[in-house]
């Protein structure tokens, strides 16, 4: 650690940096930060930055509002987008009360503590998003709605187009982050693209869809666009999903990987996949956290609507992926249902508390979906055990409210945060009388 931080010290020297941000995050994945000067880091690392946590959604009660910043040295990295000139770096913080206990509401400790309590059973918990995003003309926007910045469709090469120019900026900029990228291309959407990071383990990735969002919305404010991570920007085209591809290691050994069963896949791999499926409803209202979210996961284009697994079948909410023979570390599991908006360190505490569940209650896998599940009719859904996820936010909080897993993983007060937090939202969208009603109502009513 001290090696670590001497490094930090030094580099600020040697390359003159100038402004130093600490990055934190609130209960609902907004990315927060203040910047020290250079001269203050050396303090950071031993006192900690004090700091108003009561201004900072979810993060304290207002009785012990003062709140410290500890940055990691692990997370140093300069911000390419700052320049050469004056560099500016960054380190993600762990938020601390006065006394040096671990802030309960700081979501990076509420997935610290999730994986320490994994790793006290052996496991690591690796987790690769592939992560969709649309890019607009702008922000702003008249009646029409929000313009794409293309008519592209999937794995389209635009040609001098602005989504070509525009990955390969933000791949080269977060390479420079030290974010490795996998792919990078076109989604179906006009305007839509995919970026997905390479394996690594769920902290450092939580980190890193952290930097990647802001790294895509300066990227797109220096070529005169805009990105949004929000899930469903358009009724008539496709949401923008993140799924995400976990998997267990115990040392070296891809856990969910055993030679010669069906899919290669182990009974850890199998119960893994079973809590997830048990417990998508109630874990919902946080991988998929926005009213907004629901229109995604109900409006059709290859997200998941109901709860079931297959082997590469693309309607399951959980699917198992064809990897190659003999490279069994590859084994892993994609989550399909969680999207873009979702806050990282939250959402994969909830993944990896529901398939350690299944591990821990030997929860039995169910049959895999072998159809087409969004061509089946309810009641042979219903015949098949595939339940629908939750309709809406106000759905999703009511699984939410009645769930030990959630509470238990968050802490009391995230999980009362998160509750209270989501609630004020629904109401505030029920309070709208849509263009929707009065299309259909004003005249014949
Ligand atoms: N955009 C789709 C979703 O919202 C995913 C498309 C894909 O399979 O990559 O989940
Ligand atoms: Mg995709």
């Amino acid at each position: 650690m001290d090696k670590q931080r001497d490094f930090v010290l030094r580099t600020i020297e040697e390359r003159g940096v100038k402004f130093v941000r600490l990055w934190f995050t609130d209960v609902v994945g907004t990315l927060k930060s203040v910047a020290i000067a250079p001269a203050e880091v050396e303090g950071a690392f031993t006192e900690g930055i004090g700091f108003d946590g009561s201004a900072i959604e979810g993060l304290s009660r207002t009785y012990e509002s003062d709140l410290l910043a500890y940055p990691d040295p692990t997370t140093f990295q300069t911000l390419p987008w700052r320049g050469d000139i004056d560099p500016t770096a960054r380190m993600f913080c762990d938020i601390t009360t006065p006394d040096g206990e671990p802030a309960v509401a700081d979501p990076r400790n509420v997935l610290k503590r999730t994986l320490a309590r994994a790793a006290d059973r052996g496991f690591t918990f690796y987790t690769h998003p592939e992560i969709e995003f649309y890019l607009l003309k702008s922000s702003k926007f008249g009646p029409e709605g929000p313009q794409p910045v293309d008519s592209a469709g999937y794995f389209d090469n635009v040609p001098g187009g602005t989504a070509h120019d525009f990955r390969r900026r933000s791949v080269r900029m977060l390479e420079d982050l030290g974010i490795s990228v996998e792919f990078s291309h076109h989604e179906a959407g006009p305007g839509q693209n995919e970026i997905d990071l390479r394996y690594a383990d769920a902290l450092t990735t939580a980190d890193n869809i952290m930097t990647f969002r802001t790294v895509i919305k300066e990227v797109a404010i220096e070529q005169g666009v805009y990105a949004t991570f929000m899930p469903k920007p358009f009724s008539q085209f496709p949401g923008s999903g993140m799924h995400t591809h976990l998997s267990l290691f115990e040392g070296d050994a891809n856990a969910f990987y055993e030679a010669g069963s069906q899919y290669q896949l182990s009974k850890i791999g199998r119960h893994f996949i079973a809590g997830l499926l048990r417990h998508a409803h109630e874990i919902s209202a946080v991988t998929n956290q926005f009213v907004n979210s629901y229109k995604r996961l109900w409006g059709g284009d290859e997200a998941p609507s109901f709860v079931c697994w297959g082997h590469n079948n693309r309607s399951a909410l959980v699917r198992v992926p064809l990897y190659k023979p003999n490279k069994g570390q590859s084994a892993r599991v994609e989550y399909r249902a969680i999207d873009s908006a979702a806050n990282p360190y939250l959402a994969f505490s909830l993944l990896l508390a529901a398939g350690m569940k299944g591990i821990e209650e030997g929860y039995e896998l169910p049959a895999e979906a072998e159809d087409d599940v969004w061509a089946l009719t309810d009641s042979e859904r219903r015949a098949l055990g595939y339940s629908p996820l939750p309709a809406s936010l106000d759905h999703a909080i009511e699984f939410m409210e009645n769930s030990e897993l959630v509470a238990e993983t968050l802490g009391e007060q995230v999980y009362n945060y998160v509750l209270a937090n989501k609630r004020a939202e629904w109401r505030d969208y029920r309070t709208q009388v849509t263009p929707f009603e009065l299309q259909r109502n004003v005249e014949i009513l």
